[in-house]
């Protein structure tokens, strides 16, 4: 049988020696004052063990990988009503691209992209004041992550709030079709504020396990989403959450994913494991470098791929 701590050492050990390990995400200025050379890696079991390895226990910004857990909210509140405000296909297009949102009149094409994630969040503030949603996100990761620790990053919100024009583009261009309910600057804050939580590769792995477990948190015993939805969103993870990187992502890896331009990765083998890997270096779609390989190799050696061993 194949030692998993083993196999996660000579990953970290490879990706400490690569050169290059791509560009940390410039536009939001907070996460380019990020050290590229960083890597960590964590891997939780359904029976609730983690193995990590290198900078597993290093705060990042999680980003887009918030994504799944607001989608997971948002079904939790509304149900499958969720999807008559988001698509579930593939953009096939950058995570920030405005073309396609035109062409289907404010309905973005999935909840992972920049557009289905703020219009997810406009359906969570559904009679919350800005603050009490954002209360309601981190309280809901916290109690994924069983960790009261987790905190936003102010100065990531703040950042990206500074530099979000593409971002209020988007909302305006949705309301316009009447596709938002709420005014744009607080659908915006309360986004920003979700892709500023701070996580490490241990909490974000712990984080997904329900994912990995039918729906359920093994370790409290706790029935998170219902197997069926669990499932649905491991499908969307697999289309959609690597944006324009998501058919190359399930080519190499063969596992649902959700990457975010903090250079995180949450990735799940139903059954078997919640992954999270961290290296803030981007390739040309904004997906983590380093952490794409590595969950490349560690489907590999584990025989954890979707599509067969
Ligand atoms: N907060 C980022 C943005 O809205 C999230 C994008 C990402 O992680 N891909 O641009």
């Amino acid at each position: 049988m194949t030692d998993l701590q083993e196999v996660l050492d000579e990953i970290a050990a490879e990706a400490a020696s690569v050169e290059d390990c791509g560009v940390v995400a410039q536009y939001i200025p907070e996460l380019a004052k990020v050290d590229a050379k960083q890597f960590g890696i964590a891997v939780t079991l359904p029976d609730g063990t983690v193995h990590s390895a290198g900078d597993s226990a290093t705060g990042f910004s999680i980003q887009s990988v918030s994504k799944v857990f607001t989608l997971a909210l948002a079904l939790g509140k509304l149900g499958d009503s969720v999807w008559s405000s988001v698509g579930r296909e593939p953009s096939g297009n950058p995570f920030n691209s405005i073309v396609q949102l035109e062409q289907e009149k404010g309905r973005p094409r999935n909840p992972f992209i920049n557009a289905g994630a703020i219009a997810v969040v406009d359906l969570i503030m559904a009679g919350h004041q800005p603050k009490e949603a954002i209360g309601e996100i981190i309280q809901f990761i916290r109690h994924l992550a069983d960790d009261d620790s987790i905190l936003i990053d102010e100065h990531v919100a703040r950042s990206e709030t500074a530099h979000g024009d593409r971002n209020a583009s988007l909302a305006h261009f949705m309301r316009s079709f009447g596709n938002i309910d709420h005014p744009v600057d607080h659908v915006l804050g309360v986004y920003f504020h979700q892709c500023a939580l701070v996580m490490n590769c241990r909490q974000l792995a712990r984080a997904g396990l329900f994912l990995a477990s039918q729906g359920r948190d093994p370790v409290t015993g706790a029935q998170v989403v219902s197997e069926q939805r669990a499932r649905r969103i491991n499908a969307i993870m697999l289309t959609c959450g690597h944006y324009d990187g998501s058919g190359e992502f399930a080519f190499r890896v063969g596992l649902p994913g959700k990457s975010g331009v903090g250079g995180g990765i949450l990735a799940i083998a139903p059954g078997k494991a919640s992954i999270a890997v961290w290296s803030p270096g981007l390739d040309r779609v904004g997906n983590s470098k380093l952490g794409t390989a590595a969950l490349e190799q560690l489907a590999r050696r584990m025989d954890w791929s979707v599509f067969g061993a």
